[in-house]
């Protein structure tokens, strides 16, 4: 469907911490973290929160479908859409699952699979028919999902860890930086020199450090 260079980016799910459907999100959505990035026909999805449910939808009239799957973190919002991924249950279908916060304690393949652990839910690993890989990387490496596309990363302040993405291709750039908490006293240079001269920065930020976790205030973040 895309034209050779095209790079675009949709938003499937832009809320933090919980689905918040109703009159007052409908303009953008209820539902959590989920981005769709194509370089050309290369599709990068960014985080499986509920947001990832309507998009697998779209994405399996397209069969069959090799895509890049990127956490920044795998709190509830970034990850409960991944066992309502229809898309990963099609044997046509290749997906490659990274996440940069995990190592060396735990993996992405243990944390997404085991979202499928009965009885937390009805599916189980051998109804995920797709093929299925999984990365875990440092952050602060530079990933290379295809030969002309370029994802920087970076370390993100927040509780657990979470990774900023920049992805790079054809001479231009989008940045994913989401779930940061601001520090009140001063800039954050990982997050300055990640998004410097960057087309587009995509930037997500519910508390500053301080505030965490006193006075949150769940499920308005965009
Ligand atoms: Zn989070």
């Amino acid at each position: 469907m895309a034209e050779s260079d095209d790079f675009f980016v949709r938003f499937w799910g832009v809320r933090g911490s919980i689905p918040c459907p109703g009159a007052a999100t409908a303009r953008y959505g209820g539902n959590t973290s989920c981005l769709e990035i194509r370089c050309a026909d290369h599709i990068l999805i960014f985080d499986s929160g509920m947001g990832i449910h309507e998009f697998g939808q779209v994405l399996e009239r397209e069969a069959p479908v090799r895509a890049d799957l990127f956490l920044s973190h795998t709190h509830y919002d970034h990850v409960w859409g991944w066992p309502h991924f229809a898309p990963a249950l099609d044997r046509r279908n290749a997906f490659t699952i990274w996440a940069g916060h995990l190592m060396p304690d735990r993996s992405i393949e243990e944390l997404m699979m085991g979202l499928l652990d009965d009885p937390l839910n009805p599916l189980n690993r051998k109804t995920l028919q797709a093929s299925l890989s999984f990365r875990d990387f440092e952050i602060g490496h530079t990933l290379e999902p295809q030969p002309d596309v370029r994802i920087r990363t970076a370390p993100l302040n927040h509780p657990n860890g979470s990774s900023g993405y920049r992805i790079e291709y054809n001479g231009r750039s989008i940045c994913y930086v989401t779930d940061t908490e601001h520090k009140p006293d001063r800039l954050d240079e990982n997050v300055l020199a990640l998004i410097e001269g960057a087309d587009i920065v995509i930037y997500d930020s519910t508390y500053t450090d301080e505030e965490f976790p006193k006075h949150v205030t769940w499920g308005h973040s965009t």
